[in-house]
């Protein structure tokens, strides 16, 4: 049932992949493709890996309208789009991959990727996260039948269905507020009794005539036989469990960062965020972090970006103090 909406895009690298580069960023969303950018301005010889998707999670929103410069909004797939675009044009290399380790020494760094070793004279870590599970009974035995991380995927599914969104924050209800195009009602499952999302979104959900609210309620199992069929709540202030027939879950807590296979090489705070400086440095020496895996307070497109960029300028600083030295 689930489908994967986002796609390698068709402009892929001509060259060769080396062993050697100026700059390895980890990570093609918003972060690693700003900062690709303006590596291929100051002509550092670049590489981006990513696993999954360029353009990264955002490519999955539906319709982002915070971005300055889109005052209609623009879907997460077209930014990406563009944004691979304008890297490309600049040089960008990239090689599909999952990084499992990082290796520094004075003169370089050693990226392992898919059982190959390239090396950087700098790296930028932009990893983003991944969508937290609730870790509830059913929730991996149905996932894909029934419970999705991805509206903008999954969405087109629940043509007239009931679904429920479990989380408060702003993708929670900008993903419920999506559904209402095609489920005949869309109820909200928050463990509290305020959203954690923006106020404009949170009073567009509230008004919403498809949008219902379970407040201060939790999910606590998903059931069904082929497909999801029921969900049974708690209600956190009377102890209540509550029976919801419902043929879709989406779930939306939250994301954990993509920091594991750096945890023993850089400092990360208690969640696993990778903690830099005020020039986004990491602890370890020529390795950076930009976008959603850097302990911050706002997790935007429009920071990631920036970061990126950030990050870049600091690497090429980096790269130049060594090669003074
Ligand atoms: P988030 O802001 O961390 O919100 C997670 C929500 O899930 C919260 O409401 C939280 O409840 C709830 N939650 C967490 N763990 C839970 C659990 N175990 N059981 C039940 N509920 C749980 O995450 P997000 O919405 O994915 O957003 C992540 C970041 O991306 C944020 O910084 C957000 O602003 C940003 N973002 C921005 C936009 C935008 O600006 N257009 C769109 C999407 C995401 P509590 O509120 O009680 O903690």
């Amino acid at each position: 049932m689930s489908t994967q909406l986002a796609v390698k895009p068709k402009l892929q690298p001509k060259a060769e992949i080396g062993n050697s580069y100026d700059l390895i960023i980890i990570g093609g969303g918003p972060a690693g493709l700003a900062a690709a950018i303006y590596a291929g301005r100051n002509r550092l010889k670049t590489l981006v890996i990513e696993k999954m998707v360029l353009g990264g999670q955002a490519s999955n929103a539906y319709h982002i309208e915070n971005y300055p410069g889109f005052p209609e909004g623009i879907s997460g797939q077209e930014l990406g789009r563009k944004m691979t675009e304008h890297a490309n044009k600049l040089g960008m290399q990239v090689v599909w991959g999952s990084v499992k380790r990082l290796k520094t020494d004075q003169q370089q760094i050693e990226v392992s990727v898919d059982g190959k070793t390239i090396t950087g004279r700098a790296v930028i870590i932009a990893t983003g996260s991944e969508n937290k599970k609730l870790d509830v009974p059913g929730e991996e035995e149905f996932r894909g039948h029934g419970v999705s991380y991805c509206a903008t995927c999954d969405g087109a599914f629940y043509k007239n269905k009931n679904i429920i969104v479990v989380g408060g924050g702003n993708s929670a209800i900008e993903e419920a507020l999506f559904l209402t195009r095609f489920a005949a009602k869309v109820s909200i499952v928050h463990r509290r009794d305020e959203l954690r999302a923006d106020k404009i979104l949170a009073e567009r959900a509230i008004g919403h005539p498809q949008i219902y609210f379970f407040w201060h309620s939790v999910l606590e199992e998903i059931k069904g036989d082929k497909f999801v069929r029921e969900a049974s709540l708690k209600d956190l202030s009377t102890g209540k469990k509550i029976i919801v027939p419902i043929d879709g879950v989406f779930i939306y807590i939250g994301s954990t960062p993509g920091s594991g296979f750096v945890k023993d090489l850089v400092k990360l705070d208690e969640q696993g965020y990778i903690i830099t400086d005020d020039k986004i440095r990491t602890s370890a020496p020529g390795v950076f972090a930009a976008g959603d895996v850097r302990a911050k307070n706002l997790r935007q497109i429009v920071t990631a970006v920036a970061e990126g960029a950030i990050a870049a300028e600091a690497a090429r600083e980096y790269i130049e103090r060594v090669d003074n030295k």
